[in-house]
């Protein structure tokens, strides 16, 4: 008799509820925002990596709709074919502005902009040393390039040169891999000491700089201006769709970096470029992160306010290391963090649980933005209050 051959789907998923590890979507149904209508209820939002409320801005929406009335929904084509705006390389400019670099290319996603980027720069004879939590987009972006994988424990620069001595000369290149702010945990990389570690070891240096663009640093560059690395030279990555309210992703280091990207990167080369309306926006974001430090100052005073609270009302929470928007509750277990999450939407707020397989351990993650205000976060920690 033969057996259903797609039967273990359905067994599979059982497995995943029965380790309330079964993951599904929520609607929202409003513009992006501090309280967003989720599900038919106005929930305070602790959700979103919207950092300086910037998705929903006027000016972003104004732009898109004069690009899409401009040059119309899709761009057509890839890059190379004819998927080319303007806007495109404007845009790239911006974000080479933005991050002191000579260059910077556009993909159409930071997943993509990893995969390819890692993929183009090394190959079967290289060795890649990556941070146990890093982001699922350079984990698969390791896989994808063939290069021999070896974790290091989280933000451990001991291990990491111990594996860079005892492993470098068997290898052709070296890639060093990490997030710079770590995007379920809320901390940071070592920078200086991964840059001196890669210096010594003539190894490439890539940083996942996805949620510290527009967020960390004086400017807004990220993780490298907020270390003083800026001009160093590394392979920076992020993303247009958090702090910068779009979507798309991105490579920014040096022209001859972004020239290769060009030519090898194949989730650049064979994949529709960015549209006409996302690209303007991005633009446009850029633009305020770089001229308007009010959205940073707000965001950076709200997290402090929020971490203030938590320390004098609620010191038994116990709160993963963080230097970032990004603030995490640690709670036992998959159902506890499911059962906070919940009680937590009861009450008005919005902050999802994160479970394994994404994280080692559940928890409750709270990112702040900068518009929301105080009332609101006062709010979040007297509802915390109320569980704890
Ligand atoms: C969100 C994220 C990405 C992916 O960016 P998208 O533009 O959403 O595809 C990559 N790396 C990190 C660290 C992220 O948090």
């Amino acid at each position: 008799m033969p057996i259903n051959p797609y039967g273990w789907i359905e067994e599979s998923l059982t497995t995943i509820h029965r380790a309330d590890w079964y993951r599904s979507v929520q609607t929202i149904q409003s513009l992006p925002g501090a309280t967003v209508l989720l599900e038919g209820r106005l929930v305070i939002n602790f959700a979103s990596n919207d950092y300086l409320g910037l998705a929903g801005d006027q000016r972003l929406i104004a732009a898109a709709t004069a690009a899409l009335k401009e040059y119309g929904t899709g761009s057509t084509g890839s890059r190379l074919l004819s998927g080319q705006r303007k806007l495109h390389r404007d845009l790239e400019k911006a974000i080479a502005s933005l991050k002191q670099t000579e260059d910077s290319v556009v993909f159409s996603s930071g997943y993509l902009a990893n995969i390819g980027a890692i993929s183009a720069l090394v190959g079967k004879r290289d060795l890649i040393l990556s941070d146990q939590y890093n982001h699922s987009s350079l984990k698969n972006g390791a896989i994808l390039s063939g290069a021999t994988v070896i974790e290091y424990p989280h933000c451990d620069v001991t291990t990491l040169t111990t594996q860079l001595t005892q492993q470098r000369q068997n290898y052709r290149r070296c890639l060093i891999i990490t997030d710079s702010v770590f995007s379920m945990d809320g901390d940071l990389c070592p920078l200086p000491a991964l840059l001196k570690a890669a210096e010594e070891f003539s190894s490439m240096l890539l940083v996942d700089e996805a949620h510290a663009t527009g967020v960390m640093g004086k400017t807004g560059a990220g993780c490298v201006e907020h270390f003083e690395c800026t001009g160093r030279q590394l392979i920076q990555i992020g993303t247009l769709s958090k702090a910068l309210g779009s979507l798309g992703g991105y490579i920014a280091g040096s022209a001859t970096l972004v020239d290769f990207l060009r030519n090898r990167a194949p989730s650049w080369i064979y994949t529709t470029a960015l549209s006409p309306a996302d690209t303007a926006a991005a633009l446009v974001a850029i633009n305020i992160v770089q001229h308007e430090p009010i959205g940073r100052i707000q965001l950076w005073r709200n997290v402090d306010y929020l971490k203030d609270l938590f320390l004098e009302q609620l010191p038994n929470l116990k709160l993963l290391p963080s230097e970032s928007p990004i603030l995490c509750l640690q709670l036992p277990t998959p159902a506890d963090a499911l059962k906070v999450g919940q009680q937590l939407k009861s009450a008005g707020i919005f902050a999802p649980a994160i479970r394994p397989p994404t994280v080692p351990t559940s928890r409750i993650r709270i990112s702040v933005m900068a518009t929301h205000e105080l009332a609101q976060i006062e709010q979040l920690v007297e509802v915390l209050k109320g569980i704890n």
